[in-house]
């Protein structure tokens, strides 16, 4: 792959990569204790297998999913990412835009970290890839690049021609991938082999870098030896998305309603092919994840390897927490949502989180009306008209939004970082998203409990239609047993008369 392409649009935003890419990633504490949602990925929750009280081991499940034949559901198990004791199965606030709160299970850590015994895959190429998929799954395994797709459902040998490892790191702040690349090149390599192979061999696996990662792409080139093939795309916003890269790669623009692998291409972020080789080499369960704690908040900016479920005031303790902590972001500066406090857990998605300190954030210039300049639509990775959304979303006229293809944006904010009259274009479409997929929810618990009615009503018409059926049959029984009683009753009478006679 020597020739590359360029996607419409897209921009160049200050990185801010530099405050935190310089030291290596560190190992954070072990907190007192951890809050692991059921759901941290896209599709259904899991459900909880232990009870409070219960004793858990490091890489233990504690939420169990039907997923293990890998083939249909959209959901994965959860594991206990240290050695403790079940002390709380309740609601707790969660990461997500939508502010709301989800079912956790609280572990109160001993300190110790125990595994419990994980088994792992010694000869992985010697197995049918359902198998190494079945095991994947198990792991936990979802995509870590910020968008939680299960990843064994990517894991299907549908014809797959190229196998793409992103390492493209492209929102500004977030440098966990670049560090991971750096510092653990054999791990990405080898969790590439055993995708390749659970793909059923894809002609080609490449691993994607930006030119600003030098450093990464020399560790990963000498690490792959000739058995991955390592390119180097040019740093723009955001290269990293799914389509875009395909596109970079190989010039074909993916239709709107297409997966990447109707077209053989299937990707995964490097911090899942990291979690993959550690799943099935060394039979350890996807409990912890490189992330990125930066910004003007904390003394020591840095990457970190983190226990799912740490509570982000404990790992913004130990990054050196400083005074007047004004915004709290997990994610990116570009497609990352603001977070109400820092009670919060880290979850599988959680690639960075930026801490902003008091002189850091300037306050946002007020929204000026749209001057149509159309300078959102220019850099728009995805062709759409930006400010015909906006229009719509604003209006509440959400079937409109969606005839302007709301939901294919991917809220890249490319659009907003343009805008002259600095309107939070991104907040518009968000919610009109969440306004459409609410009215969507309401619809079909309207329609299944007009269903239970009508079901009701059909039930109860037809118990009465057999009741009539049988009071219909035992007035007849007893009207015919009536006849005949007095059929009898005559004929006794007639037999007697005759005899007196
Ligand atoms: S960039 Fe802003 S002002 Fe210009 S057309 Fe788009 S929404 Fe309107
Ligand atoms: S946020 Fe949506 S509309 Fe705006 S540039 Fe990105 S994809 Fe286009």
């Amino acid at each position: 792959m020597t020739h590359l392409w360029q996607f419409h649009g897209g921009v160049k935003p200050d990185g801010h990569k530099s405050l935190s890419n310089q030291t290596p990633i560190v190992q954070a504490d072990i907190p007192p204790f951890l809050v692991l949602p059921l759901l941290q990925h896209i599709g259904e929750p899991a459900e909880p297998i232990v009870h409070i009280g219960d004793k858990v081991l490091k890489g233990q499940i504690i939420a169990h999913c039907h997923a293990y034949d890998c083939s249909v559901l959209l959901t994965v198990p959860i594991h206990a990412s240290s050695s403790g004791t079940v002390v709380a199965i309740e609601p707790r606030p969660v990461p997500h835009p939508s502010g709301l709160t989800a079912l956790c299970i609280v572990i109160e850590t001993d300190g110790q970290d125990t595994w419990t015994k994980c088994k792992p895959l010694a000869d992985y190429s010697a197995l049918p890839s359902r198998i190494v998929r079945e095991y994947i799954a198990r792991a936990g395994i979802v995509g870590l690049g910020g968008a939680g797709f299960p990843a064994h459902i990517k894991l299907k040998p549908e014809d797959i021609d190229t196998l793409i490892i992103n390492g493209a790191e492209c929102e500004p702040y977030i440098t966990c991938d670049d560090r991971l690349m750096r510092e653990r090149p054999d791990d990405i390599i080898a969790g590439a082999l055993i995708i390749k192979h659970v793909l059923g061999g894809a002609k080609h696996c490449v691993i994607v870098v930006e030119d600003n990662k030098p450093a990464a792409y020399q560790s990963l080139l000498e690490a792959a030896q000739g058995q991955v093939e390592v390119v180097k795309v040019p740093t723009m916003y955001p290269t990293g998305g799914e389509r875009q890269l395909i596109q970079v790669l190989t010039g074909k623009e993916l239709g709107r309603t297409y997966l990447p692998a109707s077209i053989g291409i299937v990707l995964h972020n490097v911090e899942t092919t990291r979690a993959v080789y550690r799943a099935v080499q060394l039979g350890q369960p996807l409990v912890s994840r490189t992330m990125t704690v930066t910004g003007g908040g904390v003394e020591k900016p840095q990457n970190l390897e983190v226990l799912l479920g740490t509570p982000m005031q404990f790992l913004i303790n130990q990054c050196g927490r400083k005074p007047g902590i004004e915004k709290l972001i997990m994610g990116g500066a570009m497609m990352g949502f603001a977070l109400p406090n820092d009670e919060l857990p880290i979850v599988k998605t959680t690639n960075c989180l930026i801490v902003s300190g008091a002189d850091e954030i300037a306050t946002p210039p007020l929204p000026m009306p749209c001057i149509r300049c159309g300078a959102c639509a220019e850099v728009c990775p995805i062709n759409l008209l930006p400010q015909q959304l906006y229009w719509h979303a604003k209006a509440k006229d959400f079937q409109k939004a969606q005839d302007y293809h709301l939901f294919d944006c991917i809220d890249c904010g490319c659009c907003a970082y343009v805008c002259p009259s600095h309107i939070p274009l991104v907040s518009y479409y968000r919610y009109a998203k969440a306004q459409i997929r609410a009215n969507e929810r309401e619809r079909k618990t309207a329609d299944i409990a007009r269903q239970r009615h009508e079901f009701r009503a059909f039930r109860v018409e037809r118990d009465k239609a057999e009741k009539r059926a049988r009071l219909k049959q035992i007035k007849l029984a007893s009207e015919q047993s009536r006849e005949a009683a007095i059929k009898a009753a005559v004929e006794r009478a007639n037999a007697k008369k005759v005899q007196s006679e």
